[in-house]
This record gives structure tokens, sequence and C-alpha cells, in this order.
């Protein structure tokens, strides 16, 4: 499977990187398939140097906040008005229930109530999991102030877990256990950040990694412009025993099984 970081500016778009995106990559069957994992603000644009969204397979949205699904507007515009007409089906949008509602607000212009024709929603659930193409994903519900999914994808025998936005609970262990690689949010700093049941911290994302066992990369993201990302590192580093990935905007990793 292959992951290229689109955007992994937390909580809003920064200055090297746009908000949350992730594209996920797989030949099967004589052909690639292509999902991404939200898309936030500025992402659409980065997008386009890496693939052409109307190719896309699916979209998954965590969560209904901006920063994770603020570009689906220019998404929509796309396949909406391209010349030539849009593509022949729907895109899947797969995301918690009243992502319609969620994204026709957000786009706000009358020909909202369009959005319908051109993305086929679907509701994820807590520990039910969907099939897109050769791509196993189960969602799992996160703690987030807002109804929030982390998604965990296996392609053969390989497995990426993304956390979406959330702090510590229970379900990261099903979400991460086995990971060939955990991508995990990272937004807070330790004593900097008191609130609880929002973001991970830099040593609350690795304490998780390390007490679902079997985590093998481990990933920081969703730091924001106003994180000095050597703190959040140190902090993972602390708690995880190899090494603490940070991950770069419009890198591409190829992640593979464990051996
Ligand atoms: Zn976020
Ligand atoms: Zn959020």
């Amino acid at each position: 499977m292959r992951l290229t970081v689109i955007g992994c500016s937390g909580s809003y778009a920064g200055p090297t990187s746009p908000a949350s995106c992730y594209l996920l990559e797989h030949e099967d069957a004589g052909r690639a398939w292509r999902i991404v994992l939200d898309l936030g603000n500025g992402a659409l644009g980065v997008l386009q140097r890496h693939t052409r969204p109307e190719l896309l397979d699916a979209v998954l949205l965590t969560h209904h906040h901006p920063d994770h699904l603020a570009d689906m507007c220019g998404l929509f515009v796309m396949r909406k008005y391209r010349p030539g007409g849009p593509p022949p089906v729907r895109l899947p949008v797969y995301g918690p229930e009243g992502t319609d509602d969620r994204l026709a607000v957000a786009y706000g212009s009358p020909d909202a109530k369009d959005m319908a024709r051109y993305f086929d929603y679907r509701v994820v659930r807590d520990a039910e999991p969907f099939r897109v193409g050769p791509f196993r994903v189960t969602p799992f519900r996160m703690n987030h102030p807002v109804e929030s999914y982390g998604f965990r994808i296996a392609c053969g025998e390989t497995v990426i877990a993304y956390t979406g936005d959330t702090d510590t609970t229970p379900n990261l262990s099903p979400l991460l256990t086995g990971a060939d690689l955990a991508l995990m949010d990272s937004a807070f700093v330790d004593g900097r950040d008191p609130l609880p049941d929002i973001h991970l911290s830099g040593s609350r994302a690795a304490q998780a990694a390390v007490d679902a066992g079997g985590v093998r990369r481990l990933m920081l993201t969703h730091l924001p412009a106003w994180n000095d990302p050597a703190v959040c590192h140190a902090e993972a580093a602390a708690v995880w025993p190899g090494d603490v990935e940070m991950a770069q905007p419009e890198a591409t990793y190829d992640v593979a099984p464990s051996a």
C-alpha cells in the first residue's frame, strides 16, 4: 500500500502543508485503486500534483471539522462543472451520519442540494467494516468533541491505521493493534494543552501504540503550525521504543507488512 501525505497540518492549513489529507494507492486486478482519508483546507490543490481527483475511488471523512472536509466543496465543483460533463458514477463518500447535510452547509449556495447527485454518501459506524476495491476498512469511534472515527485500512497483508482526531480511548487498541504503520494525531503538547477528550499528544499517541501491541511504525501527524515538531517528537520518543516518524507534506511511503 502506498501512502502519500497530501496535508498533515493540524487544525488549519499551515505555511508548508494543507490541513489533513492522505492518499492511499494500491494496484489490484490490473488497475490502480485510490482513496483519500479526509480532504481538509488546501488539500485539493496539492492532491492534483499526485493524482487526478476524478480517478478517486472513494473519500473517507473521519469527522465534520473543516480541517478534515473543507475541500469537499471544491471537489463538488470539479465534478459538477468540469468541461465534458461529470464523471459517469457518483463518488462514494464515507463519513459520520449527517455528512450530506454538513457538506451542504459548508457549500452554502442554492445548488448545495445537488451534492447528492455527485457524491454517493455512505454512513460509517463503529466497528462496522466496509470495502473499497482491495481496501478493507474498519472504522472505530474515537474521542473528540464531535462524532469522529479512526480508520483501520487493510490491503493484502498490510495494515495502515489512521486515528483522525482523538484523545486517548480504549478503541485505539483495536484500531492500532498490529498495524504496519500508525498515523496518529499529535496536536497537543503535554503541559501546554490541558483540555481532555480532544487530541492526543506525542506521549499519549506513543503510549496508545505501545498498549495496542504489534505496531511496527509510529508516525505523528496533525501538528498545528504553532507546534514545535521537535517537542512533539521528543514527547513520543520518550515512550516509543523505536524511531518516531513525523509525517512530511508530499512524502510518499511504501508500507509493507511486518516480516
Ligand atoms: Zn483536525
Ligand atoms: Zn477535529
